[in-house]
C-alpha cells in the first residue's frame, strides 16, 4: 500500500538541486549521487566529502583553498608564510591602516 510514502519527503539536493525521496527523518540533504560530493565554501565548487577539510570556522573547504595564502593577494605561500612578498606586507598594512581612518 501506500504506507511507506507517509514518511518520506522530497528533499531538494544541497549540492545539484535536484529533488530526490527521502525518510522524513533523515537529516541527509544529498542525493545518491552527490552523497560523497560537498561543496567548498570558498571556491564554491563541487569536491569529493573525502578530500575536503574543516577551516577555523568549521567550514568545508577543498585541499586547494586549506593551502595556506598570501593574506593580501591570495597567491600561495610556504605554511608558516601569512603574506608572498614584502610589498604585500606593504599592501595589507595600507589597507589596515585605511579601514582604521
Ligand atoms: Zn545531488
Ligand atoms: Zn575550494
Ligand atoms: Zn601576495
Amino acid at each position: 500500500m501506500m504506507e511507506d510514502l507517509v514518511n518520506k519527503e522530497l528533499q531538494l539536493c544541497s549540492i545539484c538541486n535536484i529533488e530526490f525521496v527521502k525518510d522524513r527523518y533523515d537529516k541527509n540533504e544529498k542525493c545518491e549521487d552527490c552523497k560523497d560530493i560537498d561543496l567548498c565554501m570558498e571556491c564554491e565548487e563541487e569536491h569529493p566529502t573525502i578530500s575536503m577539510v574543516e577551516n577555523d570556522y568549521g567550514d568545508l573547504i577543498c585541499e586547494e583553498c586549506a593551502e595556506p595564502k598570501c593574506r593580501f593577494c591570495n597567491d600561495p605561500v610556504e605554511a608558516d608564510m601569512q603574506f608572498c612578498s614584502k610589498s604585500c606586507v606593504d599592501g595589507y598594512k595600507w589597507d589596515n591602516y585605511r579601514e582604521k581612518c
